[in-house]
């Protein structure tokens, strides 16, 4: 009697898949687990209209001006269209991508495996993207063929002419502090310095700073104003690099002299010492700029 009504008792609260039919106490979306994981598409390929741009130049992906890659651009497109779709955060995992490049179009396609929680399941699924790929030339490389420049970092040294050694330090210096963004668009050698044309005013600094880090003496910034742009004054910048100037002994070459500096004259000049005849002679400002540190 009591195993009776304990049967009956459970046969009232037996539930069935209304879908397939199979017997069930737990359901999801009012159906059983089978047939909402079938119910569910995570990704529908064709709904998902993917492109960006690839520089024929430098082979660079860009979605607007930003620079990015075929990966980054699927995955945010990807998750954005889950939340759109089910308004929910997933895991997007690339198992694959494949460039396929035709002589007029370029596409690539990216194998990808979707991991998302529905419901409190874990669904899993793996598709297949269609990327395309439009050739332009981007902003950077259009600018480097305009020779564009935004500063100009101009090195000089104090009372004499830079080293040769120390121009070679600055190029290195302002080469190897370029940003992704960054380039030089052209150098200009001076009898007086060097010029380095920088893409950037940002990048004219840091370079600045850079060289004076390396190489002592100080910097100043002078600002033009070239052009407006979108409402804006656009300008460049002149960054004057002063390297320091002779100091007591230093060894300069003049003509076919070499002078051991014994003391500098601000303004005026050096006193030194004539090396091969040891006569003390006096160098004058108009002289020190055609003297070099050796
Ligand atoms: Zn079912
Ligand atoms: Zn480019």
């Amino acid at each position: 009697m009591e195993e009776k009504r304990a049967e009956r008792k459970r046969a009232k609260w037996t539930k069935f898949c209304p879908k397939c039919g199979k017997q069930t106490d737990i359901f999801f979306d009012s159906v059983c687990e089978d047939c909402f994981r079938e119910g569910i598409t995570l990704l529908e390929p064709g709904n998902l209209e993917i492109s960006l741009g690839v520089c024929k130049q430098c082979g660079g992906y860009f979605k607007g001006r930003e620079q990015t890659s075929i990966e980054a651009v699927v995955e945010d497109s990807v998750r954005k269209e889950l939340r759109k779709k089910y308004g929910l955060g997933c895991e997007v995992e690339i198992a694959e991508l494949r460039r396929e490049i035709e002589e007029e179009e370029r596409r690539a396609r990216v194998v990808l495996v979707v991991k998302a929680e529905i419901e409190g399941l874990e669904l899993e699924e793996r598709a297949e993207v269609a990327v395309i790929l439009k050739r332009e030339t981007c902003e950077r490389c259009s600018r480097i063929a305009g020779g564009y420049y935004a500063g100009i970092v101009q090195v000089r040294a104090e009372d004499r002419i830079p080293a040769d050694d120390e121009l070679a330090i600055a190029e290195e210096i302002a080469y190897s502090s370029l940003d992704e963004a960054d380039f030089v668009s052209k150098e200009r050698m001076l009898r007086e310095g060097l010029d380095i044309y920088v893409s950037s005013i940002e990048c004219g600094r840091r370079i600045s700073r850079g060289i004076v880090k390396h190489l002592g003496g100080g910097f100043s910034e002078s600002r033009k104003l070239y052009g407006r742009k979108e409402g804006k004054d656009i300008y460049r910048v002149s960054f004057s690099v002063r390297l320091p100037g002779f100091k007591e002994g230093d060894s300069v070459a003049l003509d076919d002299r070499v002078i051991s500096v014994e003391k500098v004259i601000e303004g005026k000049g050096i006193k030194g010492v004539d090396t091969k005849t040891g006569k003390p002679l006096f160098l004058s400002k108009k002289e020190m700029m055609r003297a070099r540190r050796i």
